[in-house]
C-alpha cells in the first residue's frame, strides 16, 4: 500500500479539513438516513460486488438472485460448470469474465481457508484483507473496499466512478483512476465516517455531480469546489431537477450477519 503523506504537511492539513466539511455538507444536504444494517455475509457480498462490476444496480440484483436460485449452496457455485453459472448470470452482463472469476475466487477461499467465511476477518487488519482480496484475479481495489465496508464493518470509502468523479472535481485529490484515488483520499476521510462518505458521494454523483452537464447551479458544495468548469455549468441552470434519490444500493438484498463486525484495525 501506498506509504500516507505526513499530517504535518500544510496541503494535506488543509485538504483533510476541507474533506471533513465536505463530509458534514454532504450529509446536510443528503439527510437520508444512512441504512443500519449489521453487515452482510462475507462471500454474499463479494460475490454480489462481482456481479456489479460494469452493470446496473437492477441487473446485478436479477443475476445474484438467479444465482442463488439456480445453486444453494455456495459449494454449488464453487463446482460449477462455467458455461452453465455464465448462462445463469447473463443477466449482469459480462457472464463469461464474471463466472470464471466467482468460480475461481470461491475455490481460492475454501483452499486457503476451508470455508466460505474464513476466521480471520474479524483478526485481519484492513490492509491485510485488501492485499489478500485484490491477490485473487477478478477481484479489484473497488470490489475488496466494498466487500470490508458492507459486510466487515471496516472504515473504507470505497471509490466507484462516482466517487473517483467528484472528490477530484472537488479538488481533495488530484489521481487519474479509482484505485488511486482510493489510496488518496483513504488519509482524508473523518475517522468512522468512510460508509456514510461512499454513500453520499454515489448519490451525489448520481444526482448533482453528474458525469455529464453537472448541477453546479444547486450544488452545496459550490464554494468548497475547485473545478474549473463550475462557472459555466452554474450559469446553465437546468429546470425541473430530480431531488437527490435514496436509491443504494446492491447490497440491500442480501442476508446480514447475527453479529457486527470488528471496526477497522490500524493500517
Ligand atoms: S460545483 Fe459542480 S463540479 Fe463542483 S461539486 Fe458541485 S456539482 Fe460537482
Amino acid at each position: 500500500m501506498p506509504a500516507s503523506p505526513s499530517g504535518t504537511d500544510p496541503a494535506f492539513s488543509e485538504r483533510k479539513q476541507r474533506t471533513a466539511e465536505i463530509a458534514r455538507t454532504l450529509r446536510a444536504f443528503i439527510r437520508t438516513k444512512s441504512t443500519h444494517r449489521r453487515g452482510a455475509l462475507f462471500i454474499e457480498t463479494l460475490v454480489a460486488t462481482i456481479l456489479s462490476q460494469n452493470t446496473s444496480d437492477v441487473n446485478s440484483t436479477r443475476a445474484y438472485t438467479e444465482l442463488r436460485g439456480a445453486f444453494p449452496t455456495w459449494e454449488e457455485v464453487a463446482d460449477a460448470d462455467r458455461a452453465e453459472l455464465a448462462r445463469v448470470i447473463k443477466s449482469g452482463g459480462l457472464a463469461q469474465q464474471k463466472s470464471g472469476t466467482i468460480i475461481a475466487v470461491l475455490n481460492e477461499i475454501r483452499e486457503r481457508h476451508g470455508s466460505f467465511e474464513p476466521s480471520h476477518l474479524d483478526t485481519a487488519s484492513d490492509d491485510e484483507l485488501l492485499d489478500e482480496l485484490t491477490s485473487m484475479k477478478g477481484v479489484g481495489v473497488k470490489t475488496a473496499a466494498c466487500v470490508l465496508m458492507f459486510s466487515l464493518g471496516r472504515d473504507v470509502c470505497a471509490v466507484d466512478t462516482h466517487v473517483h468523479r467528484v472528490v477530484n472535481r472537488l479538488g481533495i485529490v488530484h489521481a487519474s483512476n479509482a484505485d488511486k484515488t482510493f489510496h488518496d483520499l483513504r488519509p482524508l476521510i473523518p475517522k468512522g465516517k468512510g460508509r456514510e462518505f461512499h454513500v453520499d458521494l454515489i448519490r451525489f454523483g448520481r444526482n448533482i455531480c453528474k458525469a455529464r452537464r453537472p448541477h453546479c447551479f444547486e450544488c452545496p458544495l459550490y464554494d468548497l469546489c475547485d473545478w474549473e468548469e463550475k462557472e459555466a455549468y452554474a450559469a446553465a441552470a437546468i429546470p425541473g431537477s430530480p431531488p437527490v434519490s435514496g436509491d443504494v444500493l446492491l447490497l440491500d438484498i442480501l442476508p446480514e450477519r447475527s453479529a457486527p463486525r470488528a471496526k477497522s484495525r490500524a493500517r
